[in-house]
This record gives structure tokens, C-alpha cells and sequence, in this order.
């Protein structure tokens, strides 16, 4: 299937999605996610016109940043060392794996010496599985509190990643799960404005991920491809 086949399949299977759930397509947003393909075929995808691109390691990302960077606008949906936030503040606009104080002071603290604000979502671990990276729910609301006053940091939602399941049904509990925590966490009114963005859903699972809420879903191996010899192929 060529680029362009897989993106209109995409969006048929996510207008779909939108359908059953009574929900408006452009609340959902798309990131393709690039990790598993070329400098070349990152190019096409942006020239396909796919605006926002996830990458999960700067290493992999760097040429591919310093190739199209300005066009575009980049996403960090990986575990982030807390080293590695020098490299990747002010480039990508969006962190979607913030689990941790120290890396909540080394964003703030990175971001206020550039003059900008990161924009980061929580990555929270519904599943409980121990293979994962993220907060456990119940930890949500007092890390919130903790960095109330990190004034160059910004949280605008919550992520998560649902186990491998051959039947994706079987994931429905873990994205409702968390829409159930952001939507807990908005009736405490923690943060000065409502957490809006839920990043969940991957190619095995983004249709039930949609039906759940998702506002982000974050798209590999469906969208944009496995390229042989590529890190993560
Ligand atoms: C690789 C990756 C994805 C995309 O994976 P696919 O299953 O190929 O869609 C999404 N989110 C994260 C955090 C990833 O690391």
C-alpha cells in the first residue's frame, strides 16, 4: 500500500470511529509516528501533509529533526531520560511522557532558561502492567499539586499505552480508564485550565482508543509504515 492508500484508510477508519461515538472528527488529531522509517520517508509524510510527528528517542530523531524540524510541529511520546531533556527542549512542542518530579524540575527549569513553555502531558499507567512507564492513577492529582508552581511548565492532558491485545476490544478498560482519570482530575480543578488532551491509542488499538475519548491517537506502523533495518523494526 502506498503512503497515500494508508492515509485515506486511516481517515475512513477514524471518520468510522467518530461516527459510532457520536463524536467530531477534528477533536481527533493525528501523529504519525516515525520512528520506524527513513530521513526520506519522514519527508513524505510531511509533504503528505501529516503536521504533527512522534518520535520515542532523540537519538533516532536528531537527523530527522534537523532535517524538518520547522516544518511541522514534533512530538516526544517516549521515555525521557532526564539528560537527554537539553536536546529535546524547545524542539519538540509536545512531551507526552512526563512520570517523574526530577523530570518535571529539568523540563521547568530547561524551558525557563530558553524563555518558553513546555507543553507536556502525564503519562499515566492504567494497566498497572510493570513493563510500563507512568504514574499510577491515584498518584495523579497529588504530582499535579507538586509542580503547581513550575511556571515554565504546562500540563495539557494525559497519555497512556494499552498492552498488546489481539483482540483490541480488550483494551476499551484501559482507555476509558483514563479519560475516567482526567476527568476526575478536572472536577478537582488542579490546574488553571481544564486537562483537555488524552494521548492513547496505537495502530493495534486507536479505533477503541477514539470511541474512549482519545483527542490524539499516535499512528506507526498503520499510517507511515516498517521500513526493513530501521531501529525499532
Ligand atoms: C512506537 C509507538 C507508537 C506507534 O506504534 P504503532 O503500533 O506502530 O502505531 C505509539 N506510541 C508510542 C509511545 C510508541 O513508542
Amino acid at each position: 500500500m502506498s503512503l497515500e492508500e494508508r492515509i485515506q484508510l486511516v481517515n475512513q477508519k477514524i471518520e468510522a470511529a467518530c461516527q459510532r461515538s457520536g463524536r467530531q472528527r477534528e477533536d481527533v488529531n493525528v501523529i504519525a509516528v516515525t520512528k520506524y522509517v527513513s530521513l526520506e520517508t519522514t519527508g513524505a509524510v510531511l509533504n503528505h501533509g501529516l503536521e504533527h510527528i512522534g518520535e520515542n528517542r532523540w537519538q533516532d530523531a536528531q537527523a530527522k529533526w534537523e532535517a524538518f524540524g520547522q516544518q511541522g510541529t514534533w512530538h516526544f511520546i517516549g521515555h525521557l531520560q532526564t539528560n537527554k531533556v537539553k536536546d529535546v527542549i524547545g524542539k519538540f512542542r509536545y512531551i507526552h511522557s512526563l512520570e517523574r518530579l526530577s523530570l518535571a524540575k529539568e523540563l521547568d527549569k530547561k524551558a525557563a532558561s530558553l524563555g518558553i513553555e513546555v507543553e507536556t502531558l502525564l503519562q499515566v499507567n492504567i494497566s498497572g502492567e510493570e513493563s510500563k512507564y507512568g504514574l499510577q492513577p491515584e498518584q495523579a492529582s497529588s504530582f499535579l499539586r507538586e509542580i503547581s508552581s513550575f511556571n515554565n511548565l504546562k500540563v495539557i492532558g494525559l497519555m497512556t499505552m494499552a498492552p498488546h491485545e489481539e483482540d483490541p476490544e480488550l483494551t476499551r478498560p484501559v482507555f476509558r480508564g483514563l479519560r475516567e482519570v482526567r476527568d476526575h482530575l478536572n472536577g478537582q480543578a488542579l490546574t488553571a485550565e481544564p486537562l483537555a488532551e488524552l494521548s492513547m491509542g496505537m495502530s493495534n488499538d486507536f479505533e477503541v482508543a477514539i470511541e474512549e475519548g482519545a483527542t490524539w491517537v499516535r499512528l506507526g506502523s498503520i499510517l507511515v509504515g516498517k521500513e526493513e533495518g530501521s531501529q525499532w523494526a
